[in-house]
Protein backbone atom coordinates (compact mmCIF):
# COMPACT_ATOMS: atom_id res chain seq x y z
CA UNK A 1 0.00 0.00 0.00
CA UNK A 2 1.22 3.29 -0.82
CA UNK A 3 1.18 5.56 2.26
CA UNK A 4 1.13 8.62 -0.17
CA UNK A 5 -2.30 7.36 -1.76
CA UNK A 6 -3.55 5.40 1.34
CA UNK A 7 -6.20 7.78 2.12
CA UNK A 8 -7.39 8.10 -1.81
CA UNK A 9 -7.77 4.41 -1.32
CA UNK A 10 -9.68 4.39 1.47
CA UNK A 11 -12.41 7.52 -0.31
CA UNK A 12 -12.39 5.10 -3.49
CA UNK A 13 -12.95 1.84 -1.08
CA UNK A 14 -10.06 0.15 -2.39
CA UNK A 15 -8.58 0.09 1.40
CA UNK A 16 -10.62 -0.53 4.24
CA UNK A 17 -11.48 2.30 7.06
CA UNK A 18 -14.58 2.77 9.54
CA UNK A 19 -16.14 5.28 8.30
CA UNK A 20 -18.55 7.74 10.23
CA UNK A 21 -19.10 10.48 7.24
CA UNK A 22 -19.58 10.90 4.01
CA UNK A 23 -20.88 13.97 1.36
CA UNK A 24 -20.08 15.23 -2.10
CA UNK A 25 -16.68 16.73 -1.02
CA UNK A 26 -15.42 15.18 2.47
CA UNK A 27 -14.64 12.12 3.92
CA UNK A 28 -14.27 10.73 7.74
CA UNK A 29 -13.11 7.61 9.14
CA UNK A 30 -11.19 6.58 12.29
CA UNK A 31 -7.38 6.93 12.95
CA UNK A 32 -5.99 3.86 12.73
CA UNK A 33 -3.22 4.34 15.69
CA UNK A 34 -6.08 6.90 17.62
CA UNK A 35 -4.16 9.01 19.84
CA UNK A 36 -7.24 8.61 22.32
CA UNK A 37 -10.31 6.66 21.23
CA UNK A 38 -12.91 8.03 18.75
CA UNK A 39 -9.57 10.12 17.28
CA UNK A 40 -11.29 10.50 13.61
CA UNK A 41 -9.77 12.38 10.76
CA UNK A 42 -11.43 14.51 8.44
CA UNK A 43 -10.48 14.99 4.73
CA UNK A 44 -11.17 16.25 0.87
CA UNK A 45 -12.40 13.61 -1.24
CA UNK A 46 -10.35 15.25 -4.00
CA UNK A 47 -6.79 15.14 -2.84
CA UNK A 48 -4.24 17.58 -1.99
CA UNK A 49 -0.89 17.62 -0.75
CA UNK A 50 -0.76 20.37 1.27
CA UNK A 51 -2.94 23.75 2.49
CA UNK A 52 -1.11 25.55 -0.13
CA UNK A 53 -3.07 23.21 -3.07
CA UNK A 54 -6.75 22.67 -0.74
CA UNK A 55 -9.65 24.47 -2.05
CA UNK A 56 -10.75 27.12 0.69
CA UNK A 57 -13.63 26.31 0.02
CA UNK A 58 -13.41 22.35 0.69
CA UNK A 59 -11.29 23.71 3.94
CA UNK A 60 -13.95 25.39 4.91
CA UNK A 61 -15.90 21.97 4.98
CA UNK A 62 -13.58 20.23 6.40
CA UNK A 63 -13.73 22.35 9.45
CA UNK A 64 -17.80 22.35 9.34
CA UNK A 65 -17.99 18.66 9.38
CA UNK A 66 -14.75 18.69 12.37
CA UNK A 67 -17.18 20.91 14.21
CA UNK A 68 -20.51 18.14 13.66
CA UNK A 69 -18.04 15.78 14.50
CA UNK A 70 -16.96 17.18 17.52
CA UNK A 71 -20.37 17.06 18.63
CA UNK A 72 -21.21 13.75 17.68
CA UNK A 73 -18.15 12.45 20.21
CA UNK A 74 -19.28 14.26 23.18
CA UNK A 75 -23.01 12.41 22.35
CA UNK A 76 -21.30 9.34 21.56
CA UNK A 77 -20.50 6.69 23.80
CA UNK A 78 -16.92 8.41 23.20
CA UNK A 79 -18.11 10.77 26.11
CA UNK A 80 -15.73 13.79 24.72
CA UNK A 81 -15.45 15.89 27.56
CA UNK A 82 -13.13 17.78 25.16
CA UNK A 83 -12.07 18.14 21.53
CA UNK A 84 -8.61 19.00 20.25
CA UNK A 85 -8.09 19.87 16.49
CA UNK A 86 -5.15 19.25 15.02
CA UNK A 87 -3.84 19.46 11.24
CA UNK A 88 0.20 19.00 9.98
CA UNK A 89 0.87 20.69 6.94
CA UNK A 90 4.49 19.96 6.03
CA UNK A 91 7.02 17.37 7.03
CA UNK A 92 8.42 19.54 9.64
CA UNK A 93 4.89 19.93 11.24
CA UNK A 94 4.37 16.55 11.58
CA UNK A 95 2.63 15.72 8.09
CA UNK A 96 3.10 11.76 7.35
CA UNK A 97 -0.10 11.68 4.88
CA UNK A 98 0.11 14.00 2.30
CA UNK A 99 -3.71 14.03 1.57
CA UNK A 100 -4.83 16.72 4.03
CA UNK A 101 -6.15 15.81 6.79
CA UNK A 102 -7.80 17.49 10.20
CA UNK A 103 -7.87 14.98 13.46
CA UNK A 104 -10.25 15.71 15.50
CA UNK A 105 -9.63 14.46 18.97
CA UNK A 106 -11.60 13.19 21.64
CA UNK A 107 -10.56 14.76 24.99
CA UNK A 108 -10.99 12.88 28.44
CA UNK A 109 -9.63 14.05 31.76
CA UNK A 110 -6.34 12.32 32.26
CA UNK A 111 -6.19 10.89 28.83
CA UNK A 112 -2.42 11.84 28.41
CA UNK A 113 -2.72 13.79 24.94
CA UNK A 114 -1.16 16.80 24.67
CA UNK A 115 0.99 18.94 22.49
CA UNK A 116 4.77 19.85 23.87
CA UNK A 117 5.71 23.34 23.17
CA UNK A 118 6.88 26.01 25.77
CA UNK A 119 5.39 28.95 25.35
CA UNK A 120 8.06 32.31 24.68
CA UNK A 121 7.66 36.14 25.77
CA UNK A 122 8.60 38.25 22.75
CA UNK A 123 8.43 41.54 23.21
CA UNK A 124 5.63 43.67 21.74
CA UNK A 125 7.95 45.50 19.43
CA UNK A 126 8.76 42.18 17.67
CA UNK A 127 4.86 40.89 17.51
CA UNK A 128 4.68 44.49 15.89
CA UNK A 129 7.79 43.40 13.38
CA UNK A 130 6.45 39.85 12.43
CA UNK A 131 2.35 40.75 11.96
CA UNK A 132 4.19 43.29 9.55
CA UNK A 133 5.78 40.53 7.82
CA UNK A 134 2.71 38.40 7.47
CA UNK A 135 1.06 41.72 6.36
CA UNK A 136 2.96 41.94 3.53
CA UNK A 137 2.65 38.26 2.58
CA UNK A 138 -0.97 38.46 2.50
CA UNK A 139 -1.21 41.61 0.22
CA UNK A 140 1.50 40.53 -1.97
CA UNK A 141 -1.46 37.55 -2.41
CA UNK A 142 0.04 34.75 -0.59
CA UNK A 143 -2.81 32.19 -0.60
CA UNK A 144 -4.91 33.96 -2.59
P1 LIG B 1 -0.20 13.05 10.19
O1 LIG B 1 0.99 12.71 11.04
O2 LIG B 1 0.14 13.03 8.73
O3 LIG B 1 -0.88 14.32 10.63
O4 LIG B 1 -1.27 11.93 10.50
C1 LIG B 1 -1.46 10.79 9.72
C2 LIG B 1 -2.48 9.96 10.45
O5 LIG B 1 -2.99 9.01 9.57
C3 LIG B 1 -1.90 9.23 11.66
O6 LIG B 1 -2.63 9.59 12.83
C4 LIG B 1 -2.08 7.76 11.29
O7 LIG B 1 -2.41 6.95 12.39
C5 LIG B 1 -3.19 7.81 10.28
N1 LIG B 1 -3.14 6.75 9.30
C6 LIG B 1 -2.08 6.39 8.54
N2 LIG B 1 -2.39 5.36 7.72
C7 LIG B 1 -3.70 5.07 7.97
C8 LIG B 1 -4.60 4.10 7.42
O8 LIG B 1 -4.26 3.30 6.56
N3 LIG B 1 -5.86 4.11 7.91
C9 LIG B 1 -6.27 4.99 8.86
N4 LIG B 1 -7.54 4.92 9.28
N5 LIG B 1 -5.45 5.93 9.40
C10 LIG B 1 -4.17 5.96 8.96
Amino acid sequence: MDPYRIFADIVAGRAPASKVYEDDDVFAFMDIRPFTPGHLLVIPKIPARSLAELDPAIGGKLFAVGQRLAAALRDSEVGADGVNFFLADGVTAGQEVFHVHLHVIPRTPGDGFGLRGRPTSPRRADLDYLAGSIRGALERGSAS
